[in-house]
């Protein structure tokens, strides 16, 4: 068994059925973020930045403390440019919200192919809003962002928006060759990193990137919360996304001013318990070996995709190598919805896995299929989940195909 399931209280009471592959869409909470949790929900329980009496002070300190271990977790230089969101989603449309004020008509917005809905979406609405121009970098045969094709792409691009890890694929993107670009053509680099945080911390100083988001329960933290970094000229360029309680600075009947980032983008009271569980997460990940977890990952990844390519009917989507990509493997079995491959891998051989066009229809259409099944593995995985998973995938092929 993998020990580091200890630090996972779902492994408690899970009997050895408890193949958990879904990991891409919501991984475990880990216990120093469950304990944050109840302790804060029980001892120190207060909203923030308001109360005068000791409870709430140590509550307001709490989450002060919590920006502070966000911003240590992305190196980011100030906690003041950290702001919390309820992840990454509500992140990359606070984004979308700030850039769009440098955005000048018929200016371009550059996506991928491969992007979640969460990072195609905004951008759409803000070019919308700016008669700006939505346009995306392709995508490869083997599932990653065909930067080969980033020169046709150059012309009176204002911003990059694009996965630092693709949740179909698994593919790690080239965050340097962007850069270059961005520097050569002046665009400013966005990331959605809701698959890249689950793999350890980041340096969004060393990556150069402008904008950084991801959600915490991905990244063994609570539902609920996420974080949105930007450079804090960025931040300060832009009027508030939403208005409510403790964004302001003085309101009148008229009009408001607005507190400077990021209380600016953290309209009424915050996800308070979530962000201080969320901080103990990422600490728990920042004590974590990564490069052994690392190989670790990359060993199980091997395994999983060894056992598909050698399946017979079964298509696999994405990189074939386990260079350049985390345990996120998608795959197709011939003749089978990917949703009936999820639910009798589940009520047969207690795997769950993930069916569907994952928020990700462009790729689907680039890949001409509708829908795949995915894995996607966390620390905690191990042999036997694999061993399950192409177990079980044997015997649902046998009986559907
Ligand atoms: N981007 C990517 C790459 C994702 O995988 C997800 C979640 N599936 C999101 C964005 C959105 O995250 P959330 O639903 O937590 O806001």
């Amino acid at each position: 068994m993998n020990e580091l399931r200890q630090d996972f209280p779902a492994y408690d009471t899970a009997d050895g059925a408890f193949h958990f592959l879904d990991n891409a869409a919501t991984s475990q909470i880990c216990r120093p973020a469950l304990e944050a949790l109840v302790e804060f929900e029980t001892n120190d329980r207060a909203n923030v930045k308001r109360g005068v009496y000791a409870r709430a002070e140590r509550a307001t300190n709490a989450f002060a403390s919590a920006r502070k271990a966000a911003a240590f977790f992305i190196n980011a230089p100030s906690p003041d440019e950290v702001i919390f969101t309820s992840g990454a989603t509500l992140g990359l449309n606070t984004a979308a919200h700030i850039l769009q004020h440098h955005l000048e008509s018929g200016e371009v917005i550059l996506v991928s192919e491969l992007e979640h809905h969460s990072n195609l979406v905004p951008w759409q609405l803000a070019a919308e809003r700016r008669g700006a121009k939505v346009r995306a970098i392709p995508v490869t045969d083997d599932g990653r962002l065909d930067l080969d094709k980033l020169d046709d792409l150059a012309d009176r691009v204002k911003i990059v928006a694009v996965t630092h890890t693709s949740n179909v694929t698994g593919a790690v993107t080239d965050v340097a060759r962007l850069r270059s670009f961005c520097d050569a053509t002046g665009a400013l680099l966005v990331l959605d990193g809701a698959q890249r945080a689950p793999h350890g911390p980041l340096d969004v100083q060393a990556l150069g990137c402008d904008m950084y988001a991801f959600s915490g329960h991905k990244a063994f933290g609570p539902t609920g919360i996420g974080v949105l970094w930007g450079r804090y000229d960025l931040l300060d360029s832009s009027p508030p996304f939403l208005g409510g309680g403790e964004m302001i600075r003085r309101v009148s009947i008229e009009r408001s001013t607005f507190a400077p980032p990021p209380h600016r983008y953290e309209a009424g009271t915050p996800p308070i318990g979530g962000a201080i569980a969320l901080a103990a997460a990422l600490e728990w990940s920042m004590s974590q070996d990564w490069a052994a977890l690392g190989a670790q990952e990359r060993d199980l990844t091997e395994k999983m995709l060894n056992g598909l390519s050698d399946m017979c009917g079964c298509r696999l989507y994405g990189p074939t190598g386990t260079q350049q990509r985390v345990g996120v493997v998608s795959f197709e079995l011939e003749d089978v919805h990917a949703h009936d491959v999820c639910q009798l891998m589940d009520s047969d051989h207690g795997v769950m896995l993930r069916g569907g066009h994952h928020c990700a229809q462009p790729l689907m259409d680039r890949f001409d299929t509708v829908a795949t099944v995915r894995a996607s593995l966390a620390p905690y995985s191990d042999q036997a989940d694999v061993d399950a998973l192409l177990n079980g995938l044997e015997a649902v092929r046998r009986k559907l195909a």
